[in-house]
């Protein structure tokens, strides 16, 4: 399978490629994604500018049938977009097939709101005259998405940049192009006029870059890491582009003594494990207090060592392997750095199994302080650190010790402590006998410090980043 760019409605090749290979299985390649330079995206750039001005136009039904016709399809098909997410990027088969769904319900969700688009009408301070307050679109959209969740987020960019009338170039990750091509053909299919969505393959530094660069670009959405984030922030401040960053999470689980034990350990178990702990919102701080640190630590360890590690696609897997070898590695190397700062490695080695894949036991680490590096950084793998607090009060003060601000949970039978913690958590998500991943997609999602920038994602929220604000006075 060859993934071609797609430019002003034309499926494109390139003379370069690169091989897009399953993670749980390296023998397995699934196909060769188009390498782009800059004049590839100057010529999408060039397709999407010259569309914006007709689909700015555009009336909300037929806004409408096309989104609702990419949801449509997406959900009849999730199974085997499923498959092909899991087979590229290595989640477990029914998160795969979750996530595809996933990315049909934000459609349809986008779908309904080109219908309700809706601006105030006010009374003026001065006599006689009218105002109106309405929303237009801003132009010329770059998205820039990452490869973990490699359907959802590019959809949850996608749809309301459509749905509000936008121009599109997306810009997806190197490892996954195959859910970005599949997204873009049933696109290609939805009655979307040539040149409002347009996909072109590559390197970040290369054609992303360019792509924050580009003067005829009014707007940056970005998901990715912190480094690259706050580059893409200060260029985008040059050019005066609005801009809008999801980056990392270092996020923290606090556990109460009076929590219920089993939903605790299942709430980290899966915070913190499932999808590889490829998650920006992963439980990777475990905070736990004295009374029940021990049962806690001994129960998730158990369950933690009980998961079932394999091939993403084989029947029964809990965890898939990482995505590629370099997360792999570095993933190892922070279980090497926590055990020589002094923590109690459980697991966190890696495995060999029948088929050669990037894979590695889940691992827990105890009795670690918030000022070693496995409590700093964040690793974007299977790997969840304990601390222990004294007391609630501690516990807060620990969970909100960090550069990042994304999603924050606490498992607790205290209503008194459940709602100060939501009041007091410093971080864009609160969780309260949850997993700190696991969001709706109806509500907005984002973080405050490092893991955030502009503003949020999803819901009717997205509005905000998606359009821009205009003011009428008229005196009739
Ligand atoms: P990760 O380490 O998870 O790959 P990155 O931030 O490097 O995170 O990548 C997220 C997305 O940003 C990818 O699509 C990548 O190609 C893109 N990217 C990387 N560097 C740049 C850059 N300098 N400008 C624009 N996009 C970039």
């Amino acid at each position: 399978m060859n993934y071609k760019n797609f430019i002003a409605g034309s499926w494109e090749e390139t003379s370069d490629s690169c091989a897009n290979v399953n993670p749980s299985d390296i023998s397995d390649v699934l196909g060769h994604a188009a390498q782009s330079g800059t004049a590839e995206m100057d010529r999408a750039i060039a397709a999407a500018k010259s569309a914006a001005p007709d689909w700015a136009a555009a009336t909300p039904q037929q806004r409408f049938d096309v989104l609702d016709f990419i949801g449509s399809e997406i959900l009849a098909r999730r199974e085997e977009l499923g498959q092909f997410l899991s087979r590229e990027e290595g989640k477990t088969l029914p998160e795969g097939i979750g996530e595809a769904a996933r990315a049909g319900q934000i459609f349809k969700f986008f779908a309904g709101e080109c219908l309700r688009q809706n601006g105030d009408k006010l009374a003026s301070v001065r006599p006689g005259v009218d105002v109106e307050v309405t929303r237009s679109p801003i132009g010329v959209v770059g998205l820039i998405t990452p490869w973990n969740f490699p359907i959802a987020i590019p959809a949850w960019k996608i749809a309301p940049a459509l749905a509000y009338g936008n121009a599109v170039v997306l810009k997806p990750a190197e490892l996954t192009p195959a859910c970005a091509w599949l997204l873009a053909d049933i696109i290609s299919r939805s009655g979307l006029p040539e040149g409002v969505f347009n996909l072109v393959f590559g390197r970040g530094s290369v054609i992303g870059q360019h792509l924050v660069d580009h003067p005829d670009v009014a707007a940056i959405s970005f998901t990715g890491s912190v480094s690259t984030g706050r580059g893409i922030a200060v260029a985008c401040a040059k050019g005066m582009k609005k801009v809008q960053l999801e980056m990392g999470g270092k996020n923290p689980m606090v556990v109460l003594d009076d929590a219920d034990l089993d939903l605790a350990v299942e709430a980290c178990l899966n915070g913190a494990f499932y999808s590889t702990g490829q998650r920006c919102t992963a439980s990777s701080r475990l905070i736990v207090t004295e009374g029940i640190h021990d049962r806690f630590v001994t129960a998730l360890g158990s369950a933690m060592q009980a998961l079932k590690v394999g091939h993403a696609l084989e029947a029964g897997m809990q965890m898939g392997p990482a995505v590629d070898g370099r997360q792999l590695d570095q993933n190892l190397s922070y279980v090497d750095i926590a055990a020589k700062e002094g923590g109690k490695v459980l697991g966190g080695h890696r495995l060999s199994l029948q088929q050669e894949g990037f894979y590695m036991a889940p691992a827990l680490v105890t009795e670690t302080r918030n000022d070693m590096c496995i409590n700093r950084e964040e690793v974007f793998g299977p790997v969840a650190s304990v601390m222990r607090a004294r007391d609630y009060e501690e516990a807060l003060v620990l969970a909100n010790s960090t550069q990042f601000g994304l999603s924050a949970g606490i498992c607790t039978g205290s209503l008194k402590y459940a709602s100060h913690f939501k009041a007091n958590a410093e971080a864009g998500m609160v969780m309260v006998n949850l997993p700190t991943a696991g969001v709706d997609y109806h509500v907005p999602f984002g973080g405050t410090k490092g893991s955030s920038y502009g503003a949020r994602e999803q819901g009717r929220y997205a509005a905000e980043f998606y359009t821009r604000v205009k003011t009428a006075y008229t005196l009739p």
